[in-house]
């Protein structure tokens, strides 16, 4: 291939980088490489490398399928590299715009179009990119600290930005822009929601205790986390996925609309509880979040209660930055009635009791949370400490295997595993317990739609969903690539609030094995 093909703003340079990055391990390497690749680049090149680098179309979804995508890779390709990063973004563009009637036979002769201007490797890139399969790892992230490096921003801002700033293209341009303060003008903003704050798991209080001069112990609800945004009379409620949900929930908006305050952010669990007192189970309370249902009678048939947790903003002021000691008492001020059961600096025994009587209660277990920590949107760090007393994974499903008998014609044994920080899943065993009939025909469904290749009775999958999974134990395993299985592994359930970038990663198994 001639040198000059790869020149800077080529799509032949980034998909260089990208097979480079994916074939070198070790982070810093990674991150070296990437940011060579986009020092060179700036405005919408910037723009664009930054998003595919991160796996990611800065138009978001254009609706081009696996199929559609392996049909345009038989396409003869070119002999000479000529695409540049522009060329690729107006044929994403126009694939983007082609809808309606007709549109099949003109997105599949863009597609062609575009796949037949490309080289082999520029395909094998714009194949993965397009199915969201890029396989270099950790994108996003290391995407962000390669910002950093080339462009000699701080690694804490630029990280900082991308929490609040609509995509990693922006940032981008931020980050390489000569006005120091660009960065910074990504911050929290009413009405716009920011990524929630995220908890490692604990095995013990003792361990809890230990890890922090400081705690608070809160209890844990199994319900649908939600940040509530009020400003004025306006209120709205998103997900933990950042969702608009809030014409699902009437009487979270009424109970946020009434607080003392004229603008708030706040964080939560929304939850049905019955009559007597103890929660319901998690399926009930997701429930009234379905596509069509009736808001009236389901609130009803099944009320739920807001409990919040945190509190990000009042009334002008950010409160991320403040440490937890401080945002309780403001939270609790607010909403007396509404802040979640919790002890500030409790005892062991305290500590002890409380976990005991959630558990007793009904409820999931307690977070612990160091008073004081900020609130770290988006970071999944050591600050908020999960207990529950049965273990649970959240993996991912890598792969499934068809089943036989009663299940044949279903996808049953799923294939699971583990984030690696570094990029990538690492399997941990397989499992076919614990589903029902009807859960059978949803993730064969759902699997299919994300099949990447066949190998026997087996079907790859993009690792895209998120299963909860209960345990009994971590062992050690010659068979798998962490030297590490799980014992009697069953699903709970699938975590469809969940990414699999927020899936647990092969180190937090790996503490619950020595922990073992
Ligand atoms: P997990 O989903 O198992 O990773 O646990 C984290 C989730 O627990 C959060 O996303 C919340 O939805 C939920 N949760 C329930 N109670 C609390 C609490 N007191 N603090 C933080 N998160 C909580």
């Amino acid at each position: 291939m001639n040198e000059e093909a790869r020149h800077a703003g080529s799509l032949l340079r980034v998909a260089d980088t990208s097979r480079r990055v994916a074939e070198t391990s070790g982070r810093n390497a990674k991150i070296e490489l990437l940011a060579d690749c986009l020092r060179e680049l700036k405005n919408r090149e910037l723009a664009v490398a930054a998003s595919y680098l991160s796996g990611l179309l800065p138009q978001g979804k254009i609706g081009v399928g696996y199929r559609a995508v392996q049909a345009a890779s038989q396409v003869q390709p070119a002999e000479a590299a000529d695409l540049s990063l522009l060329d690729l973004d107006g044929y994403l563009d126009r694939l983007e715009s082609l809808a309606g009637k007709g549109s099949v036979a003109a997105r599949r002769a863009q597609l062609s179009e575009l796949f037949g201007r490309a080289v082999p490797s520029e395909q094998a890139f714009l194949a993965a990119l397009l199915v969201g399969n890029l396989r270099q790892g950790a994108l996003e992230s290391l995407v962000v600290d390669a910002l950093a490096k080339a462009f000699g921003a701080n690694r804490a801002r630029v990280r900082r930005a991308l929490m609040f700033a609509p995509s990693v293209a922006q940032v981008a341009v931020a980050a390489s822009s000569d006005d120091a303060t660009a960065l910074d003008a990504f911050d929290i903003q009413l009405l716009r929601p920011v990524s929630p704050m995220l908890a490692q798991t604990a095995e013990s209080l003792d361990e809890a205790h230990s890890a922090f001069d400081d705690m608070q112990v809160e209890l844990k609800l199994d319900g649908a986390r939600i940040q509530v945004h009020k400003q004025d009379d306006e209120v709205r409620v998103f997900t933990r996925q950042l969702n608009d949900v809030t014409a699902s929930v009437p009487e979270v908006v009424d109970v946020v609309r009434r607080a003392p305050a004229r603008s708030i952010i706040l964080d939560g669990e929304v939850i049905a509880m019955r009559a007597d007192g103890r929660p319901e189970r998690f399926q009930t309370t997701m429930k009234r979040f379905g596509r069509r249902i009736d808001v009236a009678q389901l609130q009803e048939q099944i009320p739920l209660t807001p409990y919040f947790f945190d509190c990000l903003y009042i009334d002008g002021q950010s409160l991320l930055d403040e440490p937890l000691s401080r945002r309780t008492p403001e939270l609790a001020q607010l909403f007396p009635h509404s802040t979640i059961a919790h002890l500030v600096r409790p005892s062991a025994d305290q500590a002890a009791e409380f976990l005991a009587d959630a558990l007793k209660r009904g409820h999931e277990g307690v977070m612990a949370k160091s008073l004081a920590a900020p609130y770290r949107a988006g970071s999944r760090g050591a600050e908020w400490l999960k207990l529950k007393h049965v273990h649970t994974l959240d993996l991912v499903v890598i792969a499934a295997e068809w089943g036989s008998g009663r299940r044949k014609g279903y996808l049953s044994n799923l294939h699971l595993a583990a984030r690696d920080p570094d990029g990538g899943f690492v399997m941990l065993g397989k499992t076919f317990k614990g589903m029902t009939d009807a859960i059978l025909v949803w993730q064969t469904e759902q699997l299919l739609a994300r099949q990447i290749e066949r190998d026997g009775h087996v079907v790859h999958v993009r690792p895209e969903l998120v299963v909860e999974i209960a345990f009994n134990d971590v062992q050690q395993s010659p068979h798998y690539p962490g030297g590490l299985a799980l014992r009697f592994a069953r699903l709970r359930r699938y975590r469809d609030d969940k990414a699999a970038s927020e899936a647990d990663t092969i180190s937090a198994v790996r503490t619950l094995f020595e922990a073992g």
